[in-house]
């Protein structure tokens, strides 16, 4: 593909994702505790989950690996891609502990084009159209990047095994109040780690198609922890008055 064309393909991203915002902070996505009736045919949350998340690492690692850019350090930045969707894709799908909960097909199809969009704009960069040498490691941008990507990534897991652990006493499925870790300053510390994540591999990338998946990422997010936020307050009446929606002390 010609260089201008991805380019362009990668400003279109950031502006779509920029356009999306407004809607997003109007309509949570029917899906977990949002879930409404009237979005067409279902499929169950485990299977919409592998399904949704898997053509990510499967778009990315096939135009990595079908360029050329195998130095150490993009060999690096595919382990730490790798690493995130094996956990989203093959092994968070399992431990869901939803009472057979199901999600929109519409849904499923929406994120299937979303990752296989940012997939393809990230395996691409570092497939075909960056090598970073080994000095890249010893760059500030990488070692800042490297430690925020690491850091999001352990609270973004350390969250999900919170709230994935809540059910288990409770076969009915229902929802009880978080706490511990990060859910001591706010309602969604899940997506706090997985914006922190993205953000640390833009800027260990120091790339714009790095820089769109963390864009995207927060504006998927940022809008769903303010729906989740509202809702944990209208359903707990005693729901912690301090805690805030997704970034500690801040909102
Ligand atoms: P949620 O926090 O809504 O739910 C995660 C799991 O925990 C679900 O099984 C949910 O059940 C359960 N759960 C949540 N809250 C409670 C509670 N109070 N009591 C009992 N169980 C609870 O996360 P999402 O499903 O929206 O996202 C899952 C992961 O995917 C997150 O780590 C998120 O960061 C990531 N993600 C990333 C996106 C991106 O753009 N990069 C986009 C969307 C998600 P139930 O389904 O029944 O609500």
């Amino acid at each position: 593909m010609p260089v201008r064309t991805y380019f362009c393909l990668v400003i279109f991203w950031i502006i779509l994702s920029l356009l999306i915002l407004p809607a997003l902070l109007k309509i949570a996505a029917p899906y977990g505790r949002h879930t409404r009736k009237g979005w067409g045919p279902s499929v169950s949350n485990t299977l919409g989950w592998i399904l949704m998340e898997i053509v990510s690492p499967a778009v990315f690692a096939f135009f990595f690996l079908s360029g050329n850019g195998n130095s150490t350090v993009n060999m690096l930045f595919f382990a730490l891609w790798m690493i995130h969707y094996i956990n989203r894709s093959l092994i968070f799908p399992f431990r869901l502990r939803d009472n057979g909960k199901r999600m929109p097909l519409l849904i499923c199809l929406f994120a299937v084009a979303f990752n296989s969009m940012n997939g393809f704009l990230n395996g691409y960069w570092l497939g075909t159209l960056k090598t970073y040498d080994t000095a890249w490691l010893g760059d500030m941008r990488f070692i800042a990047g490297a430690a925020l990507f690491i850091t999001g990534f352990a609270i973004n897991l350390h969250s999900d095994n919170i709230l994935l652990r809540l059910r288990k006493n409770k076969p009915d499925g229902s929802y009880q109040i978080p706490t511990g870790g990060f859910f001591r300053w706010v309602s969604c510390p899940n997506y706090f780690g997985e914006i922190i994540e993205w953000l640390g591999w833009a800027l260990a990338t120091w790339s714009l198609p790095g820089f769109s998946f963390a864009l995207w990422t927060a504006a998927n997010l940022i809008p769903r922890a303010l729906s989740n936020h509202r809702w944990y307050k209208n359903y707990f009446p005693d729901y912690p008055k301090g805690r805030k929606s997704i970034f500690p002390f801040l909102f």
